[in-house]
């Protein structure tokens, strides 16, 4: 059995092409249903559904055999802990592509702030990502952890800027919010247990080189 770790949303969206090119379809729709193990038309492979920040520590720990994670994921992962021995990251998948970006409300100057070298108070999810980032500008900040709904956090008043991931911009927008600094390009990656891939060598390789020839240009 081969155990492939995704998250619901984009990444699942967008990795079912990828599965295609691999002959792989997924039997169910994670959007309907409320089951977390999805059965495939191969009846050795399955799709776990987890938290998309959960899909290195279930590839690491051979929850599953491979997963899609985003490169904020891993980055943030990455500097939290060191590393994530036993993680295998052969592809960049080119999928559930956006930038890292600091967004502050319109009517904060970023720039002065900076300039006066302010303390900025920074809301994220990101906290480790946000903190190399301004450490590399020499810029000093307050990070404030969050878990969602970053936007808010400077209509309220709980912090000057937040660090978030942007696309098309329109969920800053719609909160009257303004990008003031990308930082980062972000798209996700294929993550592999390095002793699956050993004790299942072939089949993964398969996998991996199915989805290599799909990537998007
Ligand atoms: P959780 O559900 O665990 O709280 P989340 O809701 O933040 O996580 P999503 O917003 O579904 O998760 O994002 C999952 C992944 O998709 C991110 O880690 C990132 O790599 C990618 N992603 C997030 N936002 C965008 C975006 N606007 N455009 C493209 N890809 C994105
Ligand atoms: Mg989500």
């Amino acid at each position: 059995m081969i155990t492939l770790a995704l998250s619901k949303g984009r990444i699942f969206q967008e990795t079912l092409p990828l599965l295609a090119a691999a002959g792989i379809e997924v039997l169910e729709d994670p959007e309907t249903s409320r089951k977390l193990i999805l059965a495939t038309n191969q009846p050795d492979v399955r799709v776990v559904l987890v938290r998309a920040s959960d899909v290195p520590t279930y590839v690491q720990y051979g929850g599953a055999d491979l997963g899609v994670a985003g490169r904020d994921v891993l980055h943030e992962q990455a500097l939290a802990s060191d590393g994530a021995p036993g993680l295998y990251q052969p592809l960049d998948l080119k999928i559930a592509r956006c930038r890292m970006s600091v967004a502050t409300r319109v009517d904060f100057d970023y720039a002065a702030a900076i300039k006066q070298g302010s303390r900025i108070r920074v809301a994220t999810k990101y906290t480790e990502t946000a903190r190399q980032h301004f450490a590399d500008k020499g810029v000093h900040v307050d990070l404030i952890k969050l878990y969602g709904s970053m936007e808010l956090a400077p209509l309220t008043g709980l912090a000057d800027a937040i660090v978030d991931l942007v696309s098309t911009g329109g969920t800053l927008k719609a909160n009257k919010l303004v990008e003031v600094e990308s930082f980062m390009e972000i798209s996700s990656r294929l993550v592999v247990n390095q002793a699956a891939l050993k004790l299942k060598r072939d089949k993964l390789r398969a996998l991996i080189d199915a989805f290599a020839s799909a990537i998007p240009a």
